[in-house]
C-alpha cells in the first residue's frame, strides 16, 4: 500500500531519491515467511519506514543528495540500517536531503527539490526534507532522519510531524556519512510521539562501532510516552527564544502549547540562557570545520564521481576537477569557510572561540537543568516558507535552525512535536522540546502529553 501511495503521489512530493521496491517486498515477504513458520519476529515486523539518504545500505545506492557519490554502492550497512532491519522493518527507499546535510530546505540537494505536502509551492524542511515530507504525504508512517543542527527537528516542525534528536552518543553514527561529527546525530521521525518512541528503542544503544558511542542503557522511552503525563515537572521556557522576531501565528500556538502544559499540571518558569545568543554564529564555524575535513575524504578516487581522468591530467587535477564539478554551492561555501577557520593563525580565532562559546552554552544548559526538567521553546521561527524565497540568502537560510541548535552544541536531547496550524497561514508550527543528556524520555513524557 505505501508503495503505491509512494507511485501516486512521489512526482509531486519527490521525497524519495530512491525507491528500493524490489528489497521492501522481499522484506515483507520474508517478515510472511516468518510469521507462517512461527518464528520469532522483530519489534517493529512489517512496518515500512523511509530512511534518509546518509546512511549506508548495502547493495542500495548512498547519494547524500550529492553529485560526486552519484552511483555509489555502499558494500555496507550503517549500524543503524543493520537495526532496522533487525527489528523487521520494511525500508522503503533513501528520501532527498540537502547535500551532505547541509541547509535548512532540501533546495541544496543535487537531485531537485522536495515539496512540503501541506502547500507544494513551499520546503519541507532540510537537511531532512525527504524523510519528513514522506511521513506528512503518507508514503511512510516512520522515517530516519540526521540532526546536525536541527535536521529532524526543523523538518518536523514544517511538516507537522514529530522528529527527535537523541542525545549524543544515543544512537550510533557508524555509517552515517559524517557531515559534523562532533554535532551529527540520527534519530526517529514520525506521525506521532508514540510511533518516534518505538523506532528510537529500535535504533539506540551502545555500539563498539563508534567510539563516541554511549554505554549506557537506552532510557525508557516507549515508557514515557505512553506515560504522557507532565504532573509535577518543572517546564522551563527559554527567555532567548521568546521574543522578537517570531512569526505571529507560531509564538500564538507555542504559548498555548506552555499554557496546555500548566493546564496538565505542569510549574512553568521562565529560563536565562544567555549564551544561547552565540549559538548561530559559533556553530557556522564549527560545522563548516569539521566539514572541511570529513568531505576531504571525497577525492575522486575512493568514491562515485571521478572527472578529468584522461591520461594526461595528474592526481590533483582530477581530484579538483572532480570537486569543482561533484560538490553544489553550499558545500564549497562550507568547506572553504571551514579550511579558513582551521588555518594555522586563524584556529584560535575562529575555532578556537567558537569551542569555547560551546562550553558557555553547555554551562547555560547545566544551570537551566538544575532548576526545570525540560526546557520548551518554537522549533523554529517560522512555518515553511516558499521554495525560493531563501535560495540566494545563506544568512536567511541559516535562522532556521537558531532554536536547534544549542542542543546540537551541548549534545544533548531535543524533540519537535505538532502544536496546530498558524492561524495567519494554515501551516503546522512546531515545540521544541529539550532534555539534559540521556533523559530523552523526558521529551517523550511532555511530547505525548502536549501532541
Ligand atoms: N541547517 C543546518 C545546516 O545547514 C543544520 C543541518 C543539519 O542539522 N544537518 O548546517
Amino acid at each position: 500500500a505505501h508503495l503505491d501511495r509512494i507511485a501516486k503521489v512521489d512526482e509531486k512530493v519527490h521525497a524519495f531519491l530512491h525507491v528500493d521496491a524490489e528489497g521492501a517486498l522481499a522484506k515483507a515477504a520474508e517478515v510472511d515467511a516468518k510469521l507462517a513458520r512461527g518464528e520469532r519476529l522483530g519489534p517493529l515486523a512489517g512496518v515500512p519506514l523511509a530512511l534518509k539518504d546518509v546512511f549506508t545500505t548495502k547493495g542500495v545506492p548512498t547519494t547524500c543528495g550529492s553529485k560526486i557519490l552519484q552511483g555509489w554502492v555502499p558494500p555496507y550497512d550503517a549500524t543503524v540500517t543493520r537495526r532496522l532491519r533487525e527489528a523487521d522493518i520494511v525500508i522503503l527507499g533513501k528520501t532527498n536531503m540537502d547535500e551532505f546535510a547541509m541547509g535548512s530546505s532540501t533546495e541544496n540537494s543535487a537531485y531537485g527539490v522536495t515539496h512540503n505536502p501541506w502547500d507544494l509551492t513551499r520546503i519541507p524542511g532540510g537537511s531532512g526534507g525527504g524523510s519528513s515530507a514522506s511521513l506528512a504525504a503518507f508514503e511512510a508512517p516512520l522515517a530516519i532522519g540526521t540532526d546536525t543542527g536541527g535536521s529532524i527537528r526543523q523538518p518536523a516542525s514544517v511538516t507537522g510531524t514529530v522528529g527527535v534528536k537523541p542525545t549524543y552518543g544515543g544512537v550510533s553514527r557508524y555509517g552515517l556519512v559524517a557531515f559534523s561529527s562532533s554535532l551529527d546525530q540520527g534519530g526517529p521521525c514520525a506521525r506521532t510521539v508514540l510511533d518516534a518512541a518505538l523506532l528510537h528503542a529500535v535504533i539506540a544503544g551502545h555500539d563498539p562501532m563508534d567510539s563516541t558511542s554511549i554505554d549506557l542503557p537506552v532510557p525508557d522511552v516507549v515508557g514515557a510516552a505512553k506515560l504522557a503525563n507532565v504532573e509535577g515537572m518543572r517546564i522551563g521556557v527559554v527567555k532567548q527564544f521568546d521574543g522578537e522576531g517570531y512569526q505571529e501565528g507560531v509564538r500564538q500556538r507555542f504559548h498555548e502549547a506552555v499554557q496546555t502544559l500548566r493546564d496538565l499540571g505542569a510549574t512553568v518558569v521562565e529560563v536565562d540562557c544567555p549564551s544561547f545568543d552565540y549559538a548561530l554564529p559559533a556553530y557556522y564555524l564549527i560545522a563548516p570545520s569539521e566539514c572541511s575535513s570529513n568531505l576531504a575524504r571525497f577525492d575522486a578516487m575512493r568514491y562515485g564521481l571521478r572527472v578529468g581522468d584522461d591520461g594526461v591530467n595528474g592526481v590533483e587535477e582530477v581530484m579538483a576537477l572532480t570537486r569543482e564539478a561533484g560538490f553544489g554551492p553550499e558545500v564549497k561555501r562550507r568547506i572553504m569557510l571551514g579550511t579558513y577557520a582551521l588555518s594555522s593563525g586563524y584556529y584560535d580565532a575562529y575555532y578556537g572561540s567558537a569551542q569555547q562559546v560551546r562550553t558557555l552554552i553547555m554551562r547555560d544548559f547545566d544551570r537551566a537543568f538544575a532548576d526545570v526538567d525540560v526546557l520548551v521553546s518554537p522549533t523554529t521561527p517560522t512555518t515553511a516558507f516558499k521554495i525560493g524565497e531563501r535560495a540566494d540568502d545563506p544568512m536567511a537560510m541559516y535562522l532556521a535552525d537558531l532554536c536547534t541548535i544549542p542542543t546540537n552544541m551541548a549534545g544533548n536531547a531535543g524533540m519537535s512535536v505538532p502544536v496546530g496550524l498558524a492561524p495567519e497561514d494554515g501551516l503546522p508550527v512546531g515545540l521544541q522540546i529539550i532534555a539534559p543528556a540521556m533523559a530523552d524520555d523526558r521529551l517523550y513524557r511532555v511530547g505525548a502529553a502536549v501532541e
